[in-house]
């Protein structure tokens, strides 16, 4: 019933930018609506849902998928708070690979929202992605499907966008496309409150909504929960009988194997414009590259660790130059161009899918990496997210009366359960077929000879099965059309930042392409 009750849409909707500092401010200087509306009885709220008494969703957790779980609740009419843990956000982490499934679901919830991503998102169509020989760096496999497949299906294409870009397109679409009633603040806001940790929950015991104690001992009381507060929940952790508040080893999470290195230098390389990422593959670790925005070059390296929480490496860069001696130049020359102290380093962590136990609890749900964190290699922990929180407001939006409330979360679990697991087994997969390959790397010809035939096909059916959740079509015309003119702007951005530096004294040119590269013959084509 919720689609009938939208709240009116923004009537000045200005393209002011919306950055994190509009959102930084404190829970503890509450509106007088926000105060209300934490405050409001439970038992003044009858059953039924209605324009006047629309369903109160408080989302624990303002990271991508609690966001965008917002503003898809928000669309069905639902009045949503978010409570977010940290007192204000920082830019932090470089770009994510949101794929065309990700890229169809925000499609189908806002044309607004799909275009602000735009915006600041680069295409991987025109461009290769693939396996490359970690020593020696040629190409071993490529990934033609990450682009055949939306093209021939009149899919948006996948896009590359930094996460902090990302969010505050969020942000941004939360603030401007419903009217604020509050002249105080705006509407990110009223809606998103920061510094406000969910510590525990109780679902009433007359049935009647459910109480979610926050850090500082308020009590807010909504009719449905969404621990959307990542993959180290609290709201997971009680719902599930796990120890709060634990991270790493002794929590349910399975440790993958890798810790994880990342770094976002300004760097020239030579496939900046033609290449998505590549996987660069050698004896027992990864290095995953993929050009950012800006003339920036983001760097993943996947290094083997026996035991999860090894202590953090004191100089990262010359731990990887000790540790990828002898890796190939495209590899060597993106660590030497980081500072050190941007180095950031994790162990990498995911988790079994929930199959045996549902994640509704009474009025209680999870979202995102909560209840099924994946693997960063296969690029779709916030593509499922996103469509986590557009079924949510699907299945929400059916709701006629408060009491439907349980039914309708255990439906919720129902219809992303299988969906959801076997995208976490495909990453997993993928991590483990890599831990199998490396040692085979001596013998590279024959297992290209005997692998190379088969991975086109393999490749094809994992991104056709992670494109299949598709909400909204794009015509191939509209989606090339808009792919060249990011590509335009991706490469101007690029040469501004590249002269710029350079006019300052930073080198940023890398090594020549001493390969053939294959990512000619496509743009070829
Ligand atoms: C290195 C790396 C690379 C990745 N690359 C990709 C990629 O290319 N493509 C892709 O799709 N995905 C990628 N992912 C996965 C993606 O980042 C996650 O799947 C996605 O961010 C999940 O969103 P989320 O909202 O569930 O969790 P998060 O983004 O972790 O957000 C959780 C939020 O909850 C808040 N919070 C925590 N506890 C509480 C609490 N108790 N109360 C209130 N708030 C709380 C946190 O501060 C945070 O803001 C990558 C992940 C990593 C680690």
């Amino acid at each position: 019933m919720l689609g009938a009750l939208a709240r009116p849409a923004h009537s000045h909707r200005s393209r002011r930018r919306v950055s994190s500092r509009h959102v930084g401010r404190s829970a503890s200087r509450v509106s007088p609506r926000a105060a209300g509306w934490f405050a409001e009885p439970t038992a003044d709220v009858p059953d039924a849902v209605s324009a006047d008494a629309p369903l109160r969703v408080l989302v624990a957790g303002g990271g991508l998928g609690g966001l965008f779980a917002a503003i898809c609740l928000r669309n069905a009419g639902a009045d949503v708070v978010v409570l977010e843990r940290t007192a204000s956000y920082r830019p932090f982490g470089g770009p994510i690979q949101l794929a065309s499934n990700g890229v169809s679901v925000i499609k189908a919830t806002s044309e607004s929202l799909f275009r602000r991503v735009h915006d600041v998102s680069r295409p991987f169509w025109r461009t290769t992605s693939g396996i490359r020989d970690g020593l020696k760096g040629n190409w071993m496999f490529t990934f033609g499907a990450i682009t055949e497949l939306p093209d021939e299906q009149d899919l948006p294409f996948s896009i590359c966008v930094d996460r902090s870009d990302l969010q505050a397109a969020l942000l941004e679409e939360i603030s401007e496309t419903h009217a604020c009633d509050d002249e105080n603040e705006n509407e990110t806001q009223r809606v998103v409150r920061m510094d406000a940790a969910v510590v525990r929950y109780a679902n009433r015991a007359d049935g009647r909504g459910v109480d979610a104690t926050l850090a500082d001992g308020r009590v807010v009381t909504a009719d449905v929960l969404v621990g959307a507060d990542g993959i180290w929940s609290a709201v997971r952790a009680q719902m599930f009988g796990e120890p709060g508040g634990v991270k790493g080893a002794g929590s349910t999470a399975s440790f993958t194997g890798y810790k994880l290195f990342s770094g976002l230098p300004l760097f020239k390389p030579y496939y900046y414009e033609d290449v998505g990422y590549s996987a660069f593959i050698g004896p027992d670790h990864y290095f995953v590259t993929c050009p950012d925005r800006a003339g920036r070059v983001q760097w993943y390296g996947f290094i083997k660790a026996s035991t999860p929480e090894s202590p953090d490496v004191d100089d990262p860069k010359a731990f990887l130059e000790t540790t990828l001696e002898g890796w190939a130049p495209e590899v060597l020359e993106l660590i030497r161009a980081t500072d050190p102290a941007t180095i950031e380093q994790r162990d990498l962590w995911d988790r079994f899918p929930s199959v045996a136990k549902s994640w509704a609890d009474g009025r209680v749900t999870l979202l995102g990496d909560s209840c099924h964190a994946t693997m960063p290699n296969i690029g779709q922990g916030a593509g499922l997210a996103f469509e986590d929180g557009f079924e949510l407001a699907k299945v929400l939006k059916d709701v006629r009366s408060r009491s439907e409330i349980p039914a309708a979360l255990r439906s919720f679990y129902r219809r992303r359960i299988a969906r959801t697991a076997a995208v976490q087994g495909l990453g997993r997969m993928n991590s483990e077929a890599i831990k199998i390959l490396t040692p085979l790397l001596p013998i590279r010809p024959l297992v290209e000879y005997f692998i190379g035939p088969f991975l086109p096909l393999v490749f094809r059916a994992q991104f056709g099965y992670c494109y299949s959740f598709c909400p909204q079509k794009m015509d191939a015309r509209d989606a090339r059309a808009l792919a060249e003119e990011m590509r335009a702007r991706h490469k101007k951005e690029a040469e501004e930042a590249w002269a710029d530096a350079e006019a300052r004294g930073v080198a940023v040119v890398g090594v020549e392409n001493a390969h053939e590269n294959p990512a000619l013959e496509v743009l070829a084509n």
